[in-house]
C-alpha cells in the first residue's frame, strides 16, 4: 500500500484546557476553518466535560471528537475513572491512550496502557495509541529498542481486526511542548521502524494500513516537511491545537 492510500490524521489534544463553553467555541471554529479539508481526517481530544458540548457543536462538520484517558475496566469502584462506554454514549469517536504526560504523572506503565487500549478498542472505540523514547533513551543510543518494546507490550492481544481502528502516534518525549521537534528524518526512521514491528507482529498489509502520526511540538511552520515523510501519516498536536487558526494551517499542510 502507498502512503497515499493510507488515512491522515490530524488530531489536537487539548491537555486539561477550555472549559465546556470555551471548548463549544474553539471547536466550532476549527469546524469553520477545516471544512472541506477533506485530504485528512480532523479530530479534537478534549478534557472529559467538555466532550459533550464538543461534540454538539462538530455536529454535521467534518470535526471528530476524541478523549484524553479511559479506564479498562466496564464499571464499578475506580472514583474518577471513565470507562469505555460512556465515552462511546457521549458520542466520542476516539480516545488517546498512553500520552506521555499520563506515563510521567500519572504512572501509567506498558501494562495498563495495553489493558486501556485493549477496553477502548472492544467497545468500539477508536485508539490514538502513544509511545516515545525520553531524553536520556535518546542520548544512550537505545531509541529503537525502546519503540520497538513499547509497541510490542503496547499491542499484546490485540486482535488483527482490532487494528483497523489503531493509531499510533509515536512523541518522543523530549519533543512534547518543549518547542524542540524531532527533525523530519528522525521522525521517519522511528515511524518506520514501528511499521516493521507491526509487520512482525501482524502482516504487511496491516503494516501498511496503519496510520502512524508524529507529535511533538508540531505546528504550521514544520508541519508540512514532517507530513512529507514516507511513514508519517499525521500528527498529534498539543500546543497548537488550541488556537483554531494554527490548527487549521497544520490540517492545510496534510491537504497535500
Ligand atoms: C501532545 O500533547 O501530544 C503534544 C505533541 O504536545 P505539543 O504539540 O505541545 O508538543
Amino acid at each position: 500500500m502507498k502512503k497515499e492510500s493510507r488515512k491522515v490524521i490530524i488530531a489536537g489534544n487539548w491537555k486539561m484546557n477550555m472549559t465546556p463553553s470555551a471548548a463549544k467555541t474553539a471547536v466550532a471554529r476549527t469546524a469553520e476553518l477545516t471544512a472541506g479539508k477533506d485530504g485528512c481526517e480532523v479530530v479534537l481530544c478534549v478534557p472529559f466535560v467538555d466532550i459533550i458540548p464538543a461534540v454538539e457543536a462538530a455536529r454535521g462538520t467534518n470535526v471528530k471528537i476524541g478523549a484524553q484517558n479511559v479506564h479498562f475496566e466496564e464499571k464499578g469502584a475506580f472514583t474518577g475513572e471513565i470507562s469505555a462506554d460512556m465515552l462511546l454514549e457521549t458520542g466520542a469517536e476516539y480516545v488517546i491512550v498512553g500520552h506521555s504526560e499520563r506515563r510521567q504523572y500519572f504512572g501509567e506503565t506498558d501494562e495498563t496502557v495495553n489493558k486501556r487500549t485493549r477496553a477502548a478498542l472492544s467497545a468500539g472505540l477508536k485508539v490514538i495509541l502513544c509511545l516515545g523514547e525520553v531524553l536520556g533513551e535518546r542520548q544512550s543510543g537505545i531509541t529503537e529498542e525502546i519503540v520497538s518494546m513499547q509497541t510490542k507490550l503496547d499491542l499484546a492481544g490485540i486482535p488483527a481486526e482490532q487494528m483497523k481502528t489503531v493509531v499510533i502516534a509515536y512523541e518522543p518525549v523530549w519533543a512534547i511542548g518543549t518547542g524542540l521537534t524531532a527533525t523530519p528524518d528522525q521522525a521517519e526512521e522511528v515511524c518506520a521502524l514501528i511499521r516493521k514491528v507491526v509487520a512482525d507482529l501482524y502482516c504487511d498489509e496491516i503494516a501498511e494500513a496503519l496510520t502512524i502520526q508524529y507529535g511533538g511540538s508540531m505546528n504550521d511552520g514544520n508541519a508540512a516537511e514532517l507530513l512529507s515523510k514516507i511513514d508519517v501519516d499525521g500528527g498529534l498536536i498539543g500546543g497548537a491545537s488550541l488556537v483554531p487558526e494554527k490548527f487549521a494551517k497544520i490540517v492545510d499542510a496534510a491537504q497535500a
